[in-house]
């Protein structure tokens, strides 16, 4: 494990170290619900691959991510949705590990296989 590993907020999701909205995962992807949502069902994929940038990350560790974005999208109920990526700071990524938001307009609906908490 790496440094930035070790201190990847992320990766520590990943690990179980901090806890999170679970929605998805399999051994290469995780979904889980932001902590701070632009909208009710707001949620980030990642790769299990640590990488800040998506071209840090191999393509076997990719092919995941796109599919799980579009579950979750279907999952919400809603018919507008933003799927953002964001890689380096001045493009405005914060968390230093590759995500894709998964951002529902307005809000996910209920009733349609998650239980999306009130956010
Ligand atoms: O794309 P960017 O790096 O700006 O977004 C990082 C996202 O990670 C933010 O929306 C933030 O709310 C989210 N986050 C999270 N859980 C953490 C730390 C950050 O959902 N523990």
């Amino acid at each position: 494990m790496t440094s930035k590993m070790a201190s990847c907020i992320f990766c520590k999701i990943i690990k179980g170290d901090i806890p999170c909205f679970k929605l998805f995962e399999s051994d290469k992807t995780l979904a889980f619900l932001d902590i701070n949502p632009l909208s009710r069902g707001h949620a980030l994929v990642i790769p299990k691959f640590h990488g800040e940038k998506l071209t840090d990350i191999p393509d076997e560790d990719l092919t995941e991510l796109l599919p799980v974005a579009k579950k979750l999208a279907l999952a919400t109920g809603a018919a507008e949705y933003n799927i953002l990526q964001n890689n380096g700071a001045g493009a405005h990524q914060v968390v230093e590990h590759v995500h894709f938001h998964m951002i529902p307009k307005p809000n996910a609906q209920e009733g349609l296989g998650i239980s999306w908490p009130q956010q």
